[in-house]
């Protein structure tokens, strides 16, 4: 495949061009179920009217006119926001490693003022992901995104997934922060037991650190609470969002309290677009439909009809499926056969699923989805474990 694009990306020979609900149509008309959703992105799907008429409209009046001026979507997105969590202030970025990169400044910078210049080190957690810009990358800590970039970023320490001895040792007269993903989205949808993240917010609290979520991926509705941290009922005293806030335009957010963002005074931190009126125009449309009654029960149960049926699949398919977790409609499925091989496998059923850390595929549809995608998906999700079990039973005939 030639191409001038810089060959960071393995790319699939597939190309969309346009979508609806679930469905995505390639270029050669045939048509596929999008159970990735871009990554988590397409939170209400493809083409939703609600969402393409609110750019419209917005773009017919002005897309941009930087952060020297108020933005009223702006500050009524950041209102909303507010009234929806336990935040008091928000900056908005483009993407969630700029949303990242806010948190970790700030959370400095709020050691900072208040005395703690030395404590700038950040702990972080194996297997987490938080983006790939050079600070975001020393944070997630994994070697194939270090390589080769110089040297890392300093200041962020990870501790081992779950092992709470080595967290409380990690601890030391340097340590400004935790920073974890309620459910590790990249690392394979690794869900932090709530008992896990109330201990986190103790020790924060025993040892004058700030708790940072990065709910990138779990945030706005797509674990079928508005934010995943709901779920333990333990606020953080930071949080960045992105991917499904703008359902597919480029948007994040920092969310703090004010007390954790004192430090970030006019000067402190900026961006030429973030926030801009385009954006903020389909940040306020994704919540409308986000946030009205009854939506996020139906992510809920859509889910739970999601899991259950998941759970029959793995009854089926053991050889094919070793096991099935995450929560909402963010759905990990760890087999016993390659994952990418598995997500190949599908995309030959004309089924979308993205593959994760801990030989994981992941399920992030759209939250609109309906009985029927589900029942859709799980029909092809057998159709992909049969062709699995049909090229291991090959594979054994000829060894035998
Ligand atoms: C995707 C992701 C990021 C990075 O977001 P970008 O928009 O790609 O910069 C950070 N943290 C988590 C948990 C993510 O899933």
């Amino acid at each position: 495949m030639n191409s001038p694009l810089l060959p960071t990306y393995a790319r699939a020979d597939i190309s969309f061009e346009r979508g609806e609900g679930a469905w995505l149509e390639a270029t050669d008309g045939s048509r596929y179920l999008d159970f990735g959703g871009g990554i988590a992105v397409a939170s209400l799907g493809y083409s939703h009217p609600h969402l393409v008429q609110a750019l419209v409209t917005q773009g017919q009046k002005i897309w941009h006119t930087s952060n020297l001026f108020r933005i009223p979507e702006g500050e009524r997105l950041a209102q909303r926001l507010v009234d929806a969590s336990f935040a008091d202030t928000v900056f908005f970025t483009n993407s969630g490693a700029e949303a990242m990169e806010c948190a970790i400044k700030m959370a400095r910078k709020y050691q900072s003022v208040s005395g703690h210049p030395e404590k700038y080190r950040i702990i972080t957690f194996e297997g987490a992901f938080h983006g790939r810009t050079l600070a975001t990358i020393a944070a997630g800590g994994q070697a194939k995104y270090l390589e080769g970039f110089g040297p890392k970023v300093e200041g962020f320490d990870q501790v081992p997934f779950g092992d709470h001895d080595a967290l409380k040792a990690a601890i030391g007269p340097e340590t400004g922060a935790i920073l974890i993903e309620p459910i590790q989205g990249e690392g394979g949808i690794r869900p932090v037991p709530p008992q896990c993240l109330r201990g986190l917010r103790e020790l924060c609290d025993e040892h004058g650190l700030l708790l940072i979520f990065d709910e990138v991926q779990t945030g706005i509705g797509r674990t079928g609470k508005f934010l995943a941290a709901e779920h333990s009922g333990v606020t953080p005293d930071i949080m960045a969002v992105a991917k499904g806030i703008g359902g597919g335009f480029p948007l994040g957010a920092c969310l703090a309290t004010s007390e954790a963002a004192k430090g970030m005074t006019a000067g402190t931190h900026g961006t030429t677009y973030g926030g801009n009126p385009l954006a903020m125009a389909v940040g306020n449309a994704v919540l409308d439909i986000v946030l009205a009654p009854g939506f996020l029960d139906h992510v809920a149960q859509m889910g739970l009809l999601l899991k259950q049926r998941l759970a029959e699949l793995q009854d089926r398919h053991g050889r094919v499926v070793e096991l099935v977790r995450g929560e909402g409609l963010m759905i990990g499925i760890k087999l016993r056969v390659n994952n990418a091989d598995f997500a190949a496998a599908a995309r030959a059923e004309h089924l979308l699923v993205i593959p994760a850390g801990d030989n994981v595929v992941r399920l992030l549809p759209p939250l609109v989805i309906a009985e029927n995608d589900v029942s859709e998906a799980l029909n092809r999700l057998e159709a992909t474990c049969r062709r699995m079990e049909a090229d291991m039973d090959k594979t054994n005939g000829v060894k035998a």
